[in-house]
């Protein structure tokens, strides 16, 4: 749809450069059953105990939530050992990257992300008028040399997403550090760990070390994704008390409802549940890049809960996309990240591992026959 702008009443500069973000697909028209490989979602859902724990809050809704989120706070404090009053919690972590954007960036500044970054870190900074720097990465990983030639000093925000998505890479513990150390003094690293909890076994570092020794880093995560709750929206974030201190002055007040409250904190709590959930993504994570890559579409090293699946050519992604589409099957396309020969996967189940191995393969071996 193309809209006329109107000529007096026209959207603050930046604005109507953005092109809105797209999320992965969740239907297909005439299917009833498909299985949604699209959103990096968790396909076993939430902890019993998070349902439950909305449930009990079904009866008080006509109440105004805490407007403090001081128990979901204390409760993350508590799982990830942090200091709850440097937490912020936000309606989804997009919430949480939107008003570090608000607060620290405007017109005439820039903000950096990479090359094949979250698409959310260019429109955060397009909405305040700054201007997004795109830096290229090297071998679809994080440069953190790229990144600190590209700083200046107009240079106020350095987004990244450790493990990125949609490569699932990531920057190692001295890597980080030294992108931190070397930020010019008015930029804030904002480390993304939307997929923190899925690593393992790496040399990886969440970033929370760097916020309590620093003073220019701060660590988003959310519950979308481990935690099963992506329709919920509860994010949080961890920073130096100076920058928790500027958001918490204009955030909107009640910006959790009462049911994620609930939820949040009973999803925090049950540390066992989380721990089984990542076990299994690394177990199916394993075997499905095996088998994409036996069937001819080998996959980057995701340390995250989806694989970034090679077909070498944009065309045979849109003919492998399409043929997965008629079994049923939704991934997504990356050709809005700059990736059109690839598709990223989602981990699922089981059944959805095995259902997207037996599909790739089917569709490279005729791909094969006709060649
Ligand atoms: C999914 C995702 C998020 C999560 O956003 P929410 O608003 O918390 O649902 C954040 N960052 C990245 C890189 C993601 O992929």
């Amino acid at each position: 749809m193309t809209v006329k702008p109107h000529p007096t009443l026209i959207p603050q500069p930046g604005i109507l450069d953005i092109a809105a973000y797209v999320g992965g697909e969740s239907a297909i028209p005439g299917a009833n059953r498909v299985i949604k490989l699209s959103s990096n979602e968790n396909p076993l859902g939430p902890s019993p105990r998070a349902t439950e724990a909305m449930t009990g809050a079904l009866g008080k809704l006509a109440a105004y939530p805490d407007g403090g989120h001081a128990a979901l706070r204390r409760a993350i404090g508590e799982v990830q050992g942090l200091d709850p009053a440097r937490i912020l919690c936000g309606n989804g972590s997009d919430e949480c990257l939107a008003l570090i954007a608000q607060a620290y960036a405007g017109p005439g500044d820039e903000v950096i992300h990479t090359e094949h970054g979250f698409g959310l870190y260019k429109i955060n900074a397009q909405m305040v008028g700054a201007t997004p720097v795109q830096v290229g990465e090297t071998d679809l990983t994080t440069d953190v040399d790229k990144i600190l030639a590209a700083c200046n000093e107009r240079t106020r925000i350095v987004f990244i997403a450790n493990p990125n998505n949609p490569t699932g890479t990531l920057v190692g513990r001295a890597e980080l550090a030294r992108l931190a150390e070397n930020l010019p003094p008015r930029a804030l690293l904002v480390i993304d760990g939307a997929y923190a909890e899925f690593v393992r076994g790496a040399d990886f570092d969440a970033g929370i070390g760097l916020v309590e020794s620093r003073e220019n880093v701060v660590v988003t995560r959310t519950y979308s994704k481990i935690h099963g709750l992506a329709a919920l929206r509860i994010g949080w974030m961890y920073g130096p008390d100076h920058v928790i201190d500027a958001l918490n002055r204009f955030r909107p007040p009640f910006n959790l409802n009462a049911l994620a409250l609930a939820a949040g904190e009973a999803a925090m709590r049950d540390v066992d549940y989380v721990e089984r959930c990542s076990v299994l993504n690394e177990v199916w994570r394993d075997w499905l890049s095996r088998r994409l890559t036996e069937a001819g579409a080998p996959c980057t090293m995701s340390h995250a809960n989806f694989l970034l699946a090679d077909f070498g050519t944009r065309e045979r992604a849109e003919a492998a996309d399409a043929f997965l589409k008629a079994r049923g099957l939704i991934v997504r396309r990356t050709a809005s990240y700059g990736l059109p020969e690839r598709l990223r996967i989602s981990i699922g189940d089981e059944e959805g591992c095995r259902a997207v191995a037996a599909s790739v393969a089917e569709f490279m071996t005729r791909e094969g026959a006709s060649a």
